[in-house]
């Protein structure tokens, strides 16, 4: 079992896509296991993305994810991170295959309604980042 981190972003949860992007994902046998609606600082959006900070969309990526609300979740499954990224589609909506979420509600490359971790390392960052171990459920045997 693997886990990542997804996050709503903005024009999306604004847009009022929250419930289908939800539906989309416990439809494709990832399995919701923390969840939250929090408006980031810009600041924080600044450190979640540490690894852009060179590039020339950093200012205005963290000025967008820290506009407005985001829901953020920590999804589990088997191959989660891939899965996730394929259901989001290519970060470019002109570039990705119909049928994801990003080709069916993403506004352009920055407002593109989905994050999701790329790598197992990276999700080891960002989901700390977000969720606390007890936030994050983990089915337990039942006692008898
Ligand atoms: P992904 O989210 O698909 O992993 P990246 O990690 O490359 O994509 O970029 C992080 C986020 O930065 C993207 O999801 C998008 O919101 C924004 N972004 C990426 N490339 C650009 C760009 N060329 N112009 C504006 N925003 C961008
Ligand atoms: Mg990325």
């Amino acid at each position: 079992m693997e886990r990542t981190l997804a996050i709503i972003k903005p024009d999306a949860v604004e847009r009022g896509f929250t419930g289908k992007i939800l539906d989309n994902i416990e439809n494709n046998d990832l399995k919701v296991v923390a969840l939250k609606m929090l408006h980031i600082t810009k600041g924080e959006a600044e450190g979640f993305y540490k690894v852009h900070a060179q590039r020339p969309f950093f200012e205005s990526l963290t000025a967008y994810m820290s506009s407005g609300v985001v829901v953020s979740a920590v999804l589990e499954g088997e191959n989660a991170i891939k899965k996730w990224r394929d259901l989001m589609g290519a970060t470019n909506p002109k570039d990705a295959t119909s049928g994801t979420i990003r080709k069916e509600f993403a506004i352009d490359i920055e407002k593109n309604s989905v994050h999701g971790s790329d790598s197992p390392e990276t999700a080891s960052y960002e989901i700390p980042y977000f969720f606390s171990s007890l936030e994050i459920f983990s089915r337990r045997p039942t006692q008898t």
